[in-house]
C-alpha cells in the first residue's frame, strides 16, 4: 500500500488493466493541513486511473491497454472497445501517457483506451512519416534519427503520445512553426458509429479542424502522417535581454534570421527580481555537419542539475543560483548538439519525488507586442499567491489556421510555468484562485490560456479565450451524436455550451 505518486501511476498505465483495483490508496498529512482529498481513497473495486497532476484520481469501468500496430488487429480491437461501452451506455476516451493534468484523458466510469505502440514508416522522398497514434516521441526520434531525420514540431519532452500531442496541438522549440498540428498531412480516426475515416486539409475536413487541439472528443486517431525536418548539427547562441523586451526581441530574432531551428526564452524567478532578466537561446546549424552522432539527452538538464532545480522551492537563494547556472555557466559550457539530441529529454529527468507535493504546468499565449504588459501582470499576481514558481519558459508559436479551438489566431510568444503546488486543500484552492486571476488579465491583453492543464478556468473565461467555443461542441454532437467521447473537459466545460 503506498501514496499514489506519478511514477507508480506511470508505471500502472503500462502495466494495463485493473492495477489500482480494490486498492486503498493512503493519503499522507503534511504539517499545512490534510492533503488533497481526491487522492484520498479508491472506490472499492473500481480501476482508479490519474494523470500527470496527481490531482485527478478518476474511477473507471474498464481500462485497456493497445500495443498492436493499427495496420493489424488494432483497429478492430478499439471498435470492439467502442462498441462495447457504447452498448453500456458509458463514454470512452482515449489516451497515451496522460500527461494532460486536468482529466482531459479521463472518462470518469467510462472506458479508458491507452494506446502505446512502436509503428513507424519514414518516406525520405516526400519527408513524411506515418505513424501509429500512441507512438511516444522517444521513438519517433530514435527511428528518425538513424535515417538522418528529426521530427518537424513536438514538445519539449519526449514522453507524449503523437495523437495526443495533435488532439492538444503542442508545439515546442523548433520555429517558424505553429502548434504540431500544422505539421500533420492526414490521419486515420475511428468515429462513434465505427467507421474509420481519413481526414487532411482535402478530406473530411471539418473533422480534421475539430479533431485538432480537439481533446479526443470526435474520434480515436488511430494513425498519422506528419512532416519530418532533417536532423543536423547546431550551435547555441545565448543573449540576456530584460524580460520585457523579451517578446518583442524573440519575434525581430526570428524575423531577422531563417537560419534559426529551435528557439526558446527563459525569465528569471527569483522574488526579488521576479521576471527583470531573461535569456533567449537560439540555435542555428553549425559549420560542421558530418558524422551527427546517435541522439542522446538534450542539454539543458545536463546543465542545470536537478537537484538545483529541486531546491528552488521556498529559497530565493537557490533561484538566483539556478539563474546564474542558466545565464553564466550554462553558454560557457553548452556545446553544439544534434535537433535529435536536443528534443529527446524525458519528463522523468525533472520528477519532484515529493509526495506531498505536485508539479503543475500552466501557459499563456500573448502577441508578442503586448509583451511587455504580461510580465507586469504576472509581477502583480504570481509572487502574491503561495505557488511556487520554478520556471518560465518561452516559445515562439506561428497563427494557427487550421483548428476550431485555436490558441494563437496570430503568432504568439507562448509562456509555460512551471509551478510546484502542495497537495492540499488550501493549496489547490489557492492555485485555483490564482489560475483565474491570470487567465482574466491575459485575457484583457489580447491573449489565451492552454486547455490541457489544470481546469481552473470559469465557463466565461474558456468561452472568451476560445470564441469558436460553442461551434466546437456544436460540431461535436453533430459527429458524436450518442457523445460516446467524453472526459472532463467535455463535462465541465463544453457540454455546459
Ligand atoms: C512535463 C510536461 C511538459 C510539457 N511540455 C509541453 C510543451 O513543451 N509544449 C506543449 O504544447 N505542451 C506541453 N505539455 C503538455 C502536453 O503536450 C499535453 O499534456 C499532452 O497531452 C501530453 O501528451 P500525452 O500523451 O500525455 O496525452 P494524454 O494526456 O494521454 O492525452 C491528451 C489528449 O489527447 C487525447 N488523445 C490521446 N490519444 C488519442 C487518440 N489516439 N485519439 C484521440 N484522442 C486522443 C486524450 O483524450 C486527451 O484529451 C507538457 C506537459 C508536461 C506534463
Amino acid at each position: 500500500m503506498g501514496h499514489l505518486t506519478r511514477r507508480a501511476l506511470l508505471a500502472g498505465v503500462s502495466a494495463g488493466i485493473g492495477l489500482y483495483a480494490g486498492r486503498t490508496l493512503l493519503a499522507p498529512t503534511s504539517a499545512t493541513g490534510p492533503v488533497f482529498p481526491a487522492e484520498a481513497q479508491a472506490e472499492d473495486g473500481a480501476v482508479l486511473l490519474n494523470d500527470s497532476s496527481e490531482l485527478s484520481p478518476t474511477p473507471v469501468a474498464k481500462h485497456v491497454v493497445v500495443t498492436a500496430d493499427p495496420r493489424g488487429e488494432a483497429v478492430e480491437n478499439i471498435r470492439a472497445l467502442m462498441a462495447e461501452a457504447q452498448h453500456a451506455g458509458r463514454p470512452f476516451i482515449a489516451s497515451a501517457a496522460r500527461h494532460s493534468m486536468g482529466g482531459q484523458s479521463l472518462a470518469k466510469n467510462g472506458s479508458v483506451l491507452t494506446l502505446d505502440q512502436q509503428w513507424l514508416e519514414a518516406d525520405a522522398a516526400s519527408k513524411t512519416y506515418r505513424v501509429a497514434a500512441g507512438t511516444r516521441w522517444s521513438t519517433v526520434i530514435a527511428r528518425l534519427d538513424t535515417i538522418g531525420f528529426s521530427p518537424a514540431v513536438m514538445q519539449s519532452n519526449n514522453d507524449f503520445g503523437v495523437a495526443s500531442t495533435y488532439c492538444v496541438n503542442a508545439h515546442g522549440w523548433p520555429v517558424r512553426f505553429g502548434g504540431c498540428g500544422s505539421t500533420v498531412r492526414s490521419l486515420k480516426m475511428l468515429l462513434a458509429d465505427g467507421t474509420h475515416v481519413t481526414c487532411s486539409r482535402r478530406e473530411n475536413v471539418e473533422l480534421f479542424q475539430n479533431a485538432m487541439g480537439g481533446y479526443g472528443l470526435f474520434g480515436v486517431i488511430t494513425e498519422l502522417e506528419l512532416d519530418m525536418v532533417p536532423n543536423s548539427r547546431l550551435e547555441p547562441r545565448f543573449d540576456s535581454v530584460s524580460g520585457a523586451e523579451l517578446g518583442r526581441r524573440f519575434a525581430e530574432m526570428l524575423n531577422n534570421d531563417a537560419s534559426i531551428q529551435l528557439a526558446y526564452g527563459r525569465l528569471d524567478v527569483s522574488l526579488d527580481r521576479f521576471f527583470e532578466d531573461g535569456l533567449l537561446i537560439a540555435y542555428r546549424p553549425a559549420a560542421d555537419q558530418s558524422d551527427l552522432p546517435a541522439a542522446t539527452g538534450s542539454g539543458f538538464i545536463s546543465r542545470v542539475s536537478r537537484e538545483i532545480f529541486r531546491r528552488q522551492v521556498g529559497s530565493d537563494g537557490m533561484k538566483h543560483m539556478r539563474w546564474w547556472t542558466e545565464t553564466s555557466l550554462g553558454p560557457k559550457i553548452a556545446g553544439p548538439s544534434t535537433r535529435n539530441s536536443l528534443m529527446n529529454e524525458p519528463v522523468v529527468t525533472l520528477d519532484d519525488l515529493d509526495p506531498l507535493r505536485t508539479d503543475i504546468l500552466h501557459e499563456y499565449f500573448v502577441a508578442p507586442s503586448r509583451f511587455a504588459e504580461f510580465v507586469a501582470l504576472c509581477r502583480e499576481v504570481i509572487p502574491a499567491s503561495f505557488q511556487q514558481l520554478l520556471n518560465v519558459t518561452l516559445r515562439y508559436v506561428d497563427a494557427d489556421t487550421d483548428s476550431v479551438l485555436a490558441y494563437a489566431t496570430e503568432p504568439r510568444i507562448a509562456a509555460v510555468m512551471l509551478f510546484s503546488q502542495e497537495k492540499t486543500v488550501r493549496g489547490e484552492a489557492d492555485m485555483a484562485r490564482m489560475t483565474r486571476e491570470l487567465i482574466e488579465r491575459v485575457l484583457a491583453i489580447g491573449g489565451t490560456y492552454y486547455l490541457p492543464y489544470r481546469p481552473h478556468a470559469s465557463i466565461d473565461q474558456l468561452v472568451r479565450a476560445y470564441p469558436r467555443a460553442a461551434s466546437f461542441a456544436e460540431n461535436k454532437r453533430e459527429f458524436d451524436k450518442g457523445l460516446l467521447f467524453r472526459n472532463h473537459l467535455w463535462d465541465a466545460y463544453f457540454a455546459r455550451l
